[in-house]
């Protein structure tokens, strides 16, 4: 086995080598879910639920521990840290402990007339081995929140982490010691080509988290087989300002919608367009507002105290295309008020404000993903709608305005999988809501109840009763059989719709059927 070597995003440094899966490792693997899947099916959905409130005790026992390793491969600050790994998680599965079994039990649906005398209903099955992908960005939440509602679902569960933040071994001793059913959720290292042999061997379900380039590459691997996929990709996310916000509030939600976990979430705020009238007074607050924050400095201590605000970059890779966005925009006229520039190898790139932004910048249209704000200016609704939706993503937004008819009209108009109003990134907040992106951003919802039916077989059932009964729509057809039919059908849907009507039709159709057998 070859290995991945895993280095700090603060200096470099290497903090260890992680193995990278090889063909046995992947066949073992695989091998081991199909025996934990038949053992996971039999558990009821309360045993699991109670597998997973472990993991909970156990994460918010020992959160300072994990974060300490969390920290260490992605360089967020510790708040980040506690609020969008530990509580998010905690959250997440706390959503599922009261309503798991609820959303999984079997569900009635209505029988219509014409099917008189059967009954219909929905069942939940797991679908067998679930295989879930994840980006570096939320090593923690993007670990624990797919897996575990996989596995409440049904289903055995292999992860692939990122090979940039594996956090080799710790979900395994957090399983471990949350006495977790055994190889229920199994995490196998590597990198892309690891991630495509995975999807090779065949789950049952390709959950990924990612990049848009990559994305699709898994869905053509997973095409080729007719593996389902659900793909949680990139974010342009647009915040829209109209000009009678209290400016105070909206300012500093623009600040933590823009700069939490140093940029790097798909769902940050990466373009703002604020109504002229208040335009000037908005990016001057917004400079204001953004000398005073406490950034990461380089130095190693300074990521784990629990007042820094913006942590650093993780990837050099990503710190890359900040530079190149930025470079682009300065190219191409837009001003930096702030920020813009890091020391040389620094990955904590300082919070950089952008204005006279055009949608001709890549900084106005192409993922960012890091800690820089471009403003905007837009005058009327219908401007502030057509730039928002002026972008090849959808994944979430946020509309601010005193007036919530204007804001709700405004977030209903924008072409997004999730939207806030007078709030910033806040669908994400609420387990119960689904998330999920339109355009490239993907396809697909996780989390409430679509986030357990995401890893199910939906499966309808018709009950009927034993009987020496022919149905009126089996052979032999029959003209007398069609005149009824056809009189059924105006009975049922035509404008002199009638029941009496049908039901004279019906009797006579099911008369037919059993007098004029095979
Ligand atoms: P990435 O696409 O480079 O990698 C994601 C994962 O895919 C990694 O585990 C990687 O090893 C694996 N991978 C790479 N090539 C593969 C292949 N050919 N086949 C199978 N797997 C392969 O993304 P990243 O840089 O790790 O993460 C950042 C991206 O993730 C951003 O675009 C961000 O917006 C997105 N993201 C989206 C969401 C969401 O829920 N929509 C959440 C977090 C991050």
């Amino acid at each position: 086995m070859d290995s991945i070597t895993v280095r700090s995003p603060v200096d470099a440094s290497v903090l260890y080598e992680v193995a990278r899966a090889d063909a046995s490792a992947i066949e073992r693997a695989y091998e081991k879910a199909a025996a934990a899947f038949e053992r996971v099916r039999a558990l009821r959905v309360a045993e699991r639920v109670r597998a997973c409130q472990r993991v909970q005790a156990y994460l918010v026992e020992n959160r300072e521990a994990v974060m300490d390793r969390v920290i260490q491969e992605t360089g967020k600050s510790r708040f980040d840290c506690l609020s969008s790994e530990i509580f998010a998680v905690a959250d997440a599965i706390e959503y599922y402990r009261k309503h798991a079994e609820q959303i999984l039990a079997d569900r009635k649906a209505p029988t219509p007339l014409a099917l008189f005398g059967k009954k219909s209903k929905i069942v939940f099955e797991p679908l067998g081995t679930v295989l879930v992908i994840s980006p570096w960005n939320y090593p923690l939440y993007q670990a624990f929140v797919p897996c575990l509602s996989a596995f409440l679902a049904g289903n055995a569960v292999i992860y692939k982490p990122s090979e940039l933040t594996p956090l080799k071994g710790l979900v395994e001793e957090i399983l471990e010691k949350s006495a977790f059913p055994p190889d229920a959720i199994q995490v196998v290292y590597g990198d892309g080509e690891v991630g495509a042999r995975l999807i090779e061997a065949g789950p049952d379900k390709v959950f990924f988290t990612g990049s848009v380039e990559t994305g699709k590459k898994v869905m053509a691997l997973a095409a080729s087989r007719l593996i389902p996929v659900e793909l949680e990709l990139g974010g342009k996310d647009p915040m829209i300002v109209f000009e009678d916000v209290d400016l105070e509030r909206t300012v500093n939600g623009a600040l933590w919608g823009a700069l939490t976990n140093c940029g790097q979430s798909c769902t940050s705020v990466e373009r703002i367009y604020v109504q002229e009238a208040i335009y000037d007074r908005f990016v001057e607050l917004l400079q204001e507002k953004i000398a005073k924050l406490k950034q990461a400095n380089r130095k190693r201590d300074a990521l784990h105290v629990p007042d820094l605000d913006v942590g650093s970059m993780t990837t050099p890779f990503q710190v890359k295309v900040v530079e190149e966005h930025v470079r682009d925009a300065t190219a191409k006229g837009a001003k930096v008020l702030t920020g813009g520039q890091r020391d040389d190898g620094a990955l904590d790139f300082p919070a950089t404000l952008l204005v006279d932004v055009t949608h001709d910048m890549k900084i106005a249209r192409e993922e960012t993903f890091g800690p820089v704000i471009p403003v905007m200016k837009f005058r009327t609704e219908e401007e502030a709608v057509r730039l928002a939706n002026d972008s090849p993503y959808g994944l979430s937004a946020s509309v601010w305005s005193k007036d919530l008819k204007r804001a709700e009209r405004v977030a209903r108009q924008i072409v997004t999988g999730n939207v806030s109003i007078n709030n910033v990134m806040l669908t994400e907040a609420n387990p119960a809501l689904p998330f999920g992106g339109t355009k490239a951003s993907g396809f697909g919802r996780y989390k409430g109840e679509f986030g357990l039916w995401a890893f199910c077989n939906v499966k309808s059932v018709l009950v009927d009763k034993q009987s020496s009964k022919i149905e009126a729509h089996w052979y032999p057809y029959s003209e007398n059989k069609y005149r009824a039919l056809s009189e059924l059908i105006d009975a049922l849907y035509s404008k002199s719709r009638s029941f009496v009507k049908f039901l004279k039709a019906g009797m006579r159709l099911e008369s037919l059927a059993n007098k004029e057998r095979l």
